[in-house]
């Protein structure tokens, strides 16, 4: 619903940053409150898998592809009522490019014109005269059609004190001069990959401008076909040491004890929960002990170990492991509490 919205109009951030906020209180309290209390930050949440996040986007920094989306729709929709309004209203004496931000156009107009140095690296028209304008004294408006007569290029006498303009028109030699005849300009988008095609991809162009994060090793131990969520969803918590153990509650100021109340004897902590604890221990080398001997006794070695079996002739282990040791989290941490 969201992205319709956002497709049509230019909706507000502090809407996406309410969306935002409804999801995270629904994840963490199932319901659509205050996500106070939540146990991994919304933006740390909102990274790929593989990067540790649960893949899910933040629309606070996504509502730019849509935004990015308008222009694009702008430049390539040429049928569009919104587009020839636009034409008409707005762009009918200066192109997107030379219009700049004034208080007499709505918000969703500055907002597009806001873009255009992010739009420059994205955007491709085959037959812009984007250089040179100035030495040749051409408009800077022009299109490269008027630079071009019966198959030839005609320009005007370049300026002699620009050094480059002689080194544009030998260039200009070897680029066949455009025809009315071709029909309209062809405009093109960047694409993850750094070529330009005739398309727009949301989830391209976010992948291009989204701040990347490390990659974390365990995401294929966490994340995979046949996964159980609410096993996968524990495990990934405690991969990332965000489990509510004792030592963390004690740091937040709660009056709660330190001792661990499957053995009594050490001090509640991730890695004494996730192997060292007598009653983990016993549980998890019982299990993995029936694979190989000697598994790991610690959350990332484990993780670690289990990838080693990522071979497509051991998928089948491969994945039995996964959910065991996800399963051993899981219930070590029902059984916790
Ligand atoms: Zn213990």
């Amino acid at each position: 619903m969201v992205n319709f919205w956002s497709s049509v109009f230019e909706l507000p951030k502090h809407f996406y940053a309410k969306v935002d906020s409804l999801c995270s209180a629904f994840l963490w309290k199932n319901k659509t409150g205050s996500a106070a209390g939540a146990r991994v930050a919304w933006k740390d949440l909102c990274r790929p898998k593989e990067e540790g996040g649960l893949g899910i986007r933040l629309l606070e920094d996504f509502e730019v592809v849509f935004r990015l989306k308008h222009i694009w729709n702008f430049f390539s929709k040429s049928g569009s009522l919104w587009v020839a309004w636009l034409k008409e209203n707005i762009f009918w004496r200066k192109s997107y490019w030379l219009t700049n931000e004034a208080n007499c156009f709505s918000k969703t107009i500055n907002s597009m014109l806001q873009l255009k140095p992010t739009v420059s690296e994205f955007l491709k028209c085959e037959e812009t005269l984007v250089q040179g304008c100035f030495a040749f004294r051409i408009r800077k408006d022009a299109r490269v059609v008027e630079a071009s007569r019966n198959g030839n290029w005609v320009l005007p006498a370049a300026v002699p004190a620009f050094g480059n303009s002689q080194a544009l028109m030998v260039a200009l030699t070897d680029i066949v001069p455009p025809a009315q005849s071709n029909g309209r300009d062809t405009f093109l988008w960047r694409n993850i990959a750094g070529n330009y095609c005739p398309s727009f991809s949301s989830k391209e162009t976010w992948e291009q401008i989204r701040t990347h994060s490390p990659l974390v090793l365990w995401a294929d131990v966490v994340w995979f076909k046949e996964h159980v969520p609410r096993f996968s969803f524990i495990t990934w918590l405690a991969l990332l040491n965000h489990l509510p153990t004792r030592d963390r509650l004690r740091r937040w100021g709660m009056n709660t004890p330190a001792s661990c109340v499957l053995c009594s004897t050490g001090v509640e902590t991730h890695e004494h929960l996730f192997f060292e604890c007598s009653y983990s221990t016993g549980l998890w080398g019982l299990l993995a002990a029936k694979f190989f001997n000697n598994p790991p006794f610690n959350l990332p070695a484990a993780a670690s170990w289990i990838l080693l079996f990522n071979l497509p002739h051991q998928s089948k282990a491969s994945t039995v492991l996964k959910l065991l040791f996800q399963s051993v989290i899981y219930h070590i941490w029902r059984e916790r509490n």
